[in-house]
């Protein structure tokens, strides 16, 4: 298998040999050539010319810092972390969030752009464009060390392709997102649904790091999750898998942007927050967010909610709560669908994270089928409002490690 890229000097042959040997001493570097043969099982020949091409390519350096029991330090390999970057983009509602990590997805540049109201294809490429162009060269950032580009894109995304075959916040279809960024960056370009970035980040540098089942719930405008299954994220036949923000929770709730009623996210994402905490403020409800909003109910948002529950709004922590337990219902299908090791959550309305798990605990507790079932463990996001722009990075790290 080869890859039809080439950046400046750095041509890369893929090789899978190559990808086990770079992830080994990603992940346990400082290592030596020896060990890794005995790890690998694979020859110390093949280990050393592979080494000497990752050298050359300035992936790997020596290190000397090795413990040894008498005779000269052994020379040890490492991951020449800040030689190469990677960019990634998190496209949601009313932002595009970018970022800039090394190859141990730590942050080095961030930019944030808005997205206007009503975009059209053609705004939501160009926002990419000037985003991408001001990390590249605002003199900041060698652009000769980038790597590649990852795109985390709410709604269904076809990976294989980098289309985005339907953003429904914006209600575009079919943006051709690779082809265009690849056009005028000439790198490599992967493109990917944000809930599987944010799953895939945490995988990797997050809170999923030993779990090889488990599920990333990414709970903003909408919510999605991202699946991993035996260290691979699963996207069904028809890359719907994981839109557990369109299961029906209540038969007769609000509808839904997709039609139905009572879907998850009518009940649990941020705007649904909003809504539920307006209706009941207009019935006079006593609450700060009456201040905090100076009457203005337009002003109320998840974020005002969350704002009063943190001064002690027993209205706002009782309404978190309530969201909690919806959320619960949510992630106990989950549990019960494909039984993860663990279930991450993310996204905007995860910052309202301590009066969330209240709720979610409980009703999975009082749900889940079985004792392993209830024990489930339920964490927030360790990459917090960056996990999906950090594992679009991801996207691109993955063409050159293999885990
Ligand atoms: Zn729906």
């Amino acid at each position: 298998m080869t890859t039809k890229y080439t950046r400046g000097s750095f041509q890369l042959m893929k090789s899978m040999n190559r990808s086990i040997i770079l992830n080994m001493i990603r992940e346990e570097g400082p290592i030596s050539r020896a060990e890794i043969a005995k790890q690998t099982r694979l020859t110390p020949p093949t280990v050393s010319n592979i080494v000497k091409e990752l050298i050359n390519t300035q992936f790997v350096i020596e290190t000397t810092q090795g413990m040894s029991k008498g005779g000269r330090k052994p020379t040890l390999l490492e991951i020449n972390a800040d030689q190469f970057y990677t960019l990634g983009i998190d496209v949601g509602t009313f932002h595009m969030k970018f970022v800039v990590t090394n190859l141990f997805g730590d942050l080095k540049d961030v930019t944030s752009l808005p997205i206007g109201n009503y975009p059209g294809n053609e705004d939501i490429l160009s926002i990419m464009k000037q985003g991408i162009q001001e990390l590249l060269y605002s003199g900041k950032n060698d652009p000769g060390k980038f790597l590649g580009i990852g795109v985390g894109m709410h709604g269904i995304v076809d990976p294989e392709e980098g289309v985005s075959l339907f953003a429904p916040s914006f209600q575009l279809r079919n943006i051709p997102i690779k082809e265009e960024l690849e056009k005028d960056f000439n790198m490599i370009v992967k493109v990917e649904n944000d809930a599987r970035t944010m799953t895939l980040g945490e995988y990797w540098f997050g809170n999923g790091n030993d779990a090889d089942n488990m599920v990333g719930v990414n709970v903003g405008n909408g919510i999605g999750a991202g699946m991993m299954i035996k260290g691979r994220l699963f996207h069904g036949e028809n890359n719907i898998a994981g839109e557990i923000g369109h299961v029906t929770i209540d038969l007769s709730g609000p509808k839904c942007t997709c039609g139905n009623y009572g879907c998850l996210q009518t009940l649990a994402a941020g705007p649904a927050i909003a809504d539920r905490a307006r209706k009941e403020l207009k019935t006079g409800k006593p609450s700060i967010i009456h201040e905090l909003v100076d009457g203005d109910f337009e002003k109320v948002d998840g974020q005002v909610v969350y704002q009063a529950a943190c001064e002690g709004d027993e209205f706002s922590i009782d309404l978190l709560n309530q969201t909690g337990r919806y959320l619960g219902i949510g992630l106990t299908n989950l549990i019960h669908t494909i039984n993860p090791k663990r279930i991450i959550v993310g996204g905007g309305v995860s910052n309202a994270g301590d009066f969330l798990m209240k709720g979610i605990e409980e009703t999975i507790q009082s749900r889940g089928l079985t004792d392993k079932a209830k024990e489930t463990s339920i964490v927030l996001s360790k990459l917090g409002e960056h996990a999906s722009a950090i594992g679009a990075c991801v996207l691109v790290l993955e063409e050159f490690f293999v885990r």
